[in-house]
Formats: C-alpha cells, sequence, structure tokens
C-alpha cells in the first residue's frame, strides 16, 4: 500500500484535540538498499495542541486539513494515539502481504539526525534502531518483518535541512486499479508556467507525475514552496480526487550522496560524489551502457546506463586524462558508479590523425609501426616519431554539468535547475 495514502488517512483521522502541527513528512532513504519498497519512503507527522494561526494544506473526503504553524508543548497520549493508528495500519495497508513490513513509532522527543543520515546514506541495523526506540522511550508497533521501524525512526529524524513540497491528489477507493484520467498537455506545461520540477519529462513527453501503478496516488506535483505545489495541482483537470495532501519532502535534495576523496572509501549500498581522472577509453556495452574507467588513488567504472539517454553522449566524448566528477549509486560487483550526473572539470586536448607522414627522400606515405611506435617508410627504411603525422584537433565537451534523462531520475537526486539554487 502506498505510505503516503495510508499517512493521509491517519492525518484525517486525528482525533478532536490532537492538531496537526506544521507539513506532513516524506522522506526517501537509501534507494540503493536491495530489501527497501519500491520507493522507499517513510512518512512522519508531527501532534499536539496547536498555537498560531493555521492553514490549510489539504482535505480529505471533502473536509480541509488543518495545520499550525507551532505548538503549545502539551503532550500527546502516545499509547492511545498508537491503538488508533495500528487499526488504520491494519485496516488501510496490505500489512498480510509478502513484502510488506509497516512499522509505526511515536516519539514525544526529535531523534537525532544521525539516524536520518545512515538511513539515507547507509544501512541501520534493525536492532540499533530498537536501541534507539527503547532508549527514546518511543511507543511502537511493527508487522512482518518490522523493518517499517526503521524507516519510521529516520522520518521522525529527518532535520530538513533541504526541503522540497509535493502536493499529491488522491483517487477515489472505487477508482483504483483503473486508468487515471487527465489532461497530458496541462501537466507538460505546468513546470514552465507554475515553477513546479520534475512534472513531465521535456525530452519524451513522458508525464512523471502521474504514477502507471495501481496505486492510490493520482498525481504528485513537486515544488520549492508549499504554496506554489498546491495551486498547481489544484489547477489541473483530472478526474475527481477523494484529496490531496501538502507534504515536506527531501526529494531533489542529494541528501543521499556521500562526498568521498578516494575510491577507496567507496562501497556498496553508499552514493557517492567522486572526483577522479578518465583512466579508460568510454565503451559501449550491450544493452547500449556506456562505462569508462575512473582514478582517484585506485579505478571504479562509472556506467551511463540506457535509461539515462544523452547522459551516455556526455561519456562517450570523455577521453584518458579528462577530470570529471561523477555521482551516482554505487553497484558491488564489478564494482561500478550508476551515473546520475557528472561534471566535466577539465578536459586534455583531443587530437586524431588525419594523415600519415610523408617520407622526404621517396615522397611517399610511410606506414605505422604500430600503437605509439612511430612509423617507417616501406620503400628506404626511413623512419618518423608519432609526432610527424598530421593531426587535427577534435573539439572536446564544454565543462559543467551534465545529468540524467528526467525519467531515469531518482527521487533524492538534485536536478540541475535546483543545483544553481541551492
Ligand atoms: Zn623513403
Amino acid at each position: 500500500m502506498c505510505t503516503t495514502y495510508l499517512g493521509l488517512r491517519m492525518i484525517a483521522s486525528l482525533p478532536e484535540g490532537v492538531d496537526l502541527i506544521g507539513h506532513p513528512r516524506l522522506v526517501r532513504l537509501n534507494p540503493n538498499i536491495p530489501w527497501r519498497t519500491r520507493g522507499n519512503g517513510a512518512v512522519s507527522f508531527e501532534v499536539g495542541t496547536g498555537a498560531g494561526k493555521p492553514s490549510m494544506i489539504g482535505e480529505f473526503q471533502g473536509k480541509g486539513i488543518r495545520s499550525y504553524p507551532d505548538s503549545t508543548g502539551a503532550t500527546v497520549n502516545g499509547p492511545d494515539l498508537l491503538e488508533l493508528l495500528s487499526s488504520l495500519v491494519e485496516d488501510i495497508s496490505h500489512s498480510d502481504r509478502e513484502g510488506t513490513d509497516p512499522g509505526l513509532v511515536i516519539s514525544n522527543y526529535e531523534l537525532p539526525d544521525e539516524v536520518y543520515w545512515t538511513g539515507v546514506r547507509g544501512v541501520h541495523e534493525q536492532e540499533g534502531i530498537l536501541e534507539l526506540l527503547e532508549d527514546s522511550r518511543c511507543h511502537h508497533r511493527s508487522w512482518g518483518n518490522g523493518r517499517g521501524l526503521i524507516g519510521a525512526a529516520c522520518s521522525i529524524a529527518w532535520p530538513g535541512s533541504l526541503v522540497t513540497y509535493e502536493a499529491v491528489s488522491y483517487r477515489k477507493e472505487n477508482a483504483w486499479g483503473t486508468p487515471r484520467s487527465f489532461d497530458e498537455d496541462q501537466f507538460r506545461l505546468l513546470d514552465s508556467e507554475h515553477g513546479t520540477f520534475s512534472t513531465s519529462d521535456p525530452g519524451t513527453g513522458r508525464v512523471m507525475a502521474v504514477p502507471n501503478t495501481p496505486c492510490p496516488i493520482l498525481a504528485g506535483i513537486r515544488a520549492e514552496s508549499p504554496d506554489v505545489a498546491e495551486r498547481a495541482l489544484l489547477s489541473l483537470d483530472t478526474e475527481e480526487p477523494s484529496g490531496h495532501l501538502v507534504w515536506a519532502t527531501n526529494h531533489a535534495t542529494d541528501d543521499h550522496i556521500s562526498p568521498v576523496r578516494s575510491v577507496r572509501e567507496i562501497s556498496p549500498f553508499m552514493s557517492v560524489s567522486i572526483t577522479g581522472t578518465v583512466a579508460s577509453a568510454p565503451r559501449t556495452v550491450k544493452g547500449g551502457h556506456v562505462i569508462v574507467a575512473i582514478d582517484s588513488e585506485g579505478t571504479v567504472d562509472i556506467a551511463a546506463y540506457e535509461p539515462t539517454k544523452g547522459l551516455r553522449e556526455t561519456v562517450l566524448q570523455l577521453r584518458e586524462g579528462d577530470l570529471v566528477t561523477a555521482v551516482g549509486g554505487v553497484r558491488e560487483t564489478p564494482l561500478t558508479i550508476n551515473l546520475e550526473k557528472i561534471r566535466i572539470d577539465r578536459t586534455v586536448d583531443r587530437f586524431i590523425k588525419s594523415e600519415n607522414p610523408v617520407c622526404d627522400a621517396c615522397g611517399k606515405h610511410m606506414k605505422s609501426k604500430g600503437r605509439g611506435a612511430g612509423y617507417r617508410c616501406q620503400v628506404c627504411g626511413a623512419t618518423a616519431s608519432e609526432n610527424d603525422a598530421d593531426r587535427v584537433t577534435v573539439r572536446a565537451p564544454d565543462t559543467g554539468w551534465y545529468e540524467a534523462s528526467p525519467s531515469a531520475r531518482r527521487h533524492l537526486t538534485m536536478p540541475l535547475e535546483r543545483l544553481d539554487r541551492c
């Protein structure tokens, strides 16, 4: 089941006197973990007694969802809330289904930032999280293998140093599993007209904001500000939704990227940013993927996979000696960085040989003695060095950033258009 829909239903079911504080949070965790759910998302929200002027941040079945900017500090009855929300998890999520392992955590305290950073960049041990929840006197419950507790704890711990927003609309229950009805062209124009991002892929025209899975989500519109996201979502002509909600998220923040200084610091399940010198000629392998090795106290392959589309052309233009910064998730065997983006920092001169040297005595073109070995005249045996051949300079690619096609982008990956602003 879609985690954010469960979150919406929980928020819409909060009892009288338990107020929502701030925006609910949709946090994506390490995208390289093999045993994750598809989007590896976890949601959390703060409740208390509201203070300050409330605003509407969504609605469900005709009833507005109100959020307060602040709370009085009064605490909420954790065990009661755990019972209420647990019954929703059991009613709504497919907690009896293989691979569905929800976890629910209620904490009266903020959890350490480090819990989030490990969850988005590394790997948590389940025992460590259980210890943390006990030490922090959290109320918790889990289903299936209990791994859901990890996501829940990480979402609560998210410090939100970089934040974007997603306004998500949800389908009526009787429409789940049927094709979604919406005006594709409106979605395609949204980013240029409303200041939203990642709504559609300009290259392919694909609308990325509308999933094609049987989940309850109708559309998700992303923006830097909650108001821009919500206004844009509500401007769209779609089938009648059951409701919508504006989430604060870590989408498009690059929070999952660990900057490393050498290949020795790279290990599986990480996503890294590493600067290195191109150490091989690029090669295209089966499936249309393009791979090249880079060196930084050791070598590692970097790969532009077929779905990254235009990024493959960039990698194909690299030459031994170019300096690049590669950003992407690490694959274990063989050790490879799956490029999300790449920056060309410096390029070497590029030549191609246009003509072999001509023998002074005979006036005939000489023959190559082998790669890098110079030339010899077939007639008189005179020799010439490699540099005596005529060479023409080839244009190097421009320095700067290049990114994967938006359709291949991970939730967490910061698009280049945001990179300039952060
Ligand atoms: Zn000769």
